[in-house]
C-alpha cells in the first residue's frame, strides 16, 4: 500500500516488514509518531505498532541513542547507549564549586546543539536539568555530553500537562500557568549553565513561591504584565493592583499592575518560609553572583568574559518567553 508507505517512515517500515511485522494499514497519528496496523508473523495476529519519530538520525547532535527495545513480562524495556555520570554527579564530585569555564562553554554548546534539533522537530523536553545531561565517551580528548530522558517530552502545540519541569528549573510561564512552548527548555538551560559555573542550583526554591521570589531577586524585575494578565495561576503569587499608579512597582522599580504577594499574604497551602535546606545559596543579583561568588572553580579571570557570561544568562533567563533567546540565537 504505497499511500500508506508515504505516510510512515519508509526505512522503519521496510525493516519491520523484512522481519516480523507486515504493515497493513495506517491506524493513526500519535504525539510522537504514527501507529500502523501490522500482521505479526510470529503470533499470526494483528497488532498495532507505534513508530517513534526519529530525530538526530546520524547521532550528530548530542542526543542519547536508542539501540533496541524489548517487552519483558509486559514491561517495555528500552536499551540506550551506555553513557557516563550525569552533570549533577559531576558537580558533586567537584565539591559543588562549579566547572572550569572551558567545560561550561563546551557543554553549553553541545546542549544547545541538541536543543536546535529538538526545536526544529517541535519537541519540548520538559525536564532539562543536570541529572538529565550525561557525560558521553569523549571524542578525541574533548569532553562531551548528551541529553537524555525524553520521558516527559511533548510536542509544541499539543501540550497536555501543566505540572511539568523540575522545580528549580521550572520556567515562569509554567509556574504561572501560561501556555508554554520550547522556550521553557531555554529557561531550564539558563539555570543549568549558571549551575555548571557556580556549582549550585540558581533557584533552589523550597516552594514554587520561593522559586519565583528567588528569580525576581536574582534577575531583577518580574514577569511582564501581559503574561500575568493571561496566566491562569497569577493569583497564587500576585495581587492585581489595578492600573499603573504609585505603589505598584516591580522589585526593580518598573511600574506594573501586579504586585508580588508578601509571605504573609500567600495562601497557607504554599510553603511560606523556605526551609533551611541542604543548599546555602546567597540571593545576590545575577551579576554579583557571577562576579563575586567566592568558591568558584571556573578560572574565569577576564572581566570581559564575566560580562559576556552575565549577558548570555540574561538572554536565557528572560521572563518573557517571546523575548527569550532561541537555541540558534544563543549559539551565536
Ligand atoms: P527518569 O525519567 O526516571 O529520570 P532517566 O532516563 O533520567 O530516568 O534516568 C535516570 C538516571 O539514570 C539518569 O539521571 C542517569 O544517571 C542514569 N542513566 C539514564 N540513562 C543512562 C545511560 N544511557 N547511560 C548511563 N546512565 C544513564
Ligand atoms: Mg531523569
Amino acid at each position: 500500500n504505497w499511500d500508506l508507505i508515504l505516510y510512515v517512515n519508509l526505512e522503519l517500515v521496510n525493516k519491520m516488514s523484512n522481519r516480523r511485522f507486515i504493515v497493513k494499514d495506517m491506524l493513526g497519528q500519535g504525539t510522537f509518531g504514527q501507529v500502523v496496523k501490522c500482521w505479526d508473523t510470529e503470533t499470526n495476529d494483528y497488532v498495532a505498532v507505534k513508530l517513534n519519530q526519529k530525530f538526530d538520525p546520524d547521532d550528530k547532535h548530542n542526543i542519547v541513542r536508542m539501540l533496541d527495545y524489548l517487552s519483558f513480562q509486559n514491561h517495555l524495556c528500552i536499551a540506550f547507549e551506555m553513557l557516563g555520570q550525569n552533570l549533577y554527579e559531576l558537580l558533586k564530585r567537584n565539591q559543588l564549586r562549579g566547572l572550569k569555564v572551558k567545560y561550561v562553554r563546551a557543554f553549553s554548546k553541545q546542549i544547545l546543539d541538541a536543543m536546535v534539533v529538538m526545536r526544529d522537530a517541535g519537541i519540548i523536553h520538559c525536564d532539562l536539568k543536570p541529572e538529565n545531561i550525561l557525560l558521553a565517551p569523549s571524542v578525541a580528548t574533548a569532553a562531551a555530553v548528551k541529553v537524555i530522558d525524553f520521558g516527559s517530552a511533548c510536542l509544541e502545540g499539543k501540550t497536555v500537562y501543566s505540572y511539568i519541569q523540575s522545580r528549580y528549573y521550572r520556567s515562569p510561564e509554567v509556574l504561572l500557568g501560561y501556555p508554554y512552548t520550547t522556550a521553557i527548555d531555554m529557561w531550564s538551560f539558563g539555570c543549568i549553565v549558571a549551575e555548571l559555573f557556580i556549582g549550585l542550583p540558581l533557584f533552589p526554591g523550597a516552594s514554587e513561591y520561593d522559586v519565583l521570589q528567588r528569580m525576581m531577586t536574582i534577575l531583577g524585575g518580574q514577569p511582564p504584565d501581559d503574561l500575568l494578565r493571561e496566566a491562569k495561576d497569577t493569583g497564587r503569587f500576585f495581587k492585581h493592583v489595578g492600573s499603573i499608579f504609585p505603589g505598584s512597582e516591580a522589585p526593580d522599580g518598573i511600574p506594573s499592575a501586579y504586585r508580588f504577594l508578601s509571605e504573609e499574604e500567600i495562601e497557607t497551602r504554599e510553603s511560606k518560609r523556605p526551609k533551611v535546606g541542604k543548599w546555602y545559596f546567597p540571593r545576590l543579583k545575577l551579576d554579583r553572583l557571577i562576579y563575586n561568588y567566592p568558591w568558584n572553580n571556573s578560572e574565569l579571570t577576564e572581566e570581559t568574559d564575566r560580562l559576556a557570561l552575565v549577558d548570555f544568562l540574561k538572554g536565557l533567563l528572560e521572563f518573557d518567553p517571546n523575548k527569550r533567546w532561541s537555541p540558534v540565537q544563543a549559539l551565536f
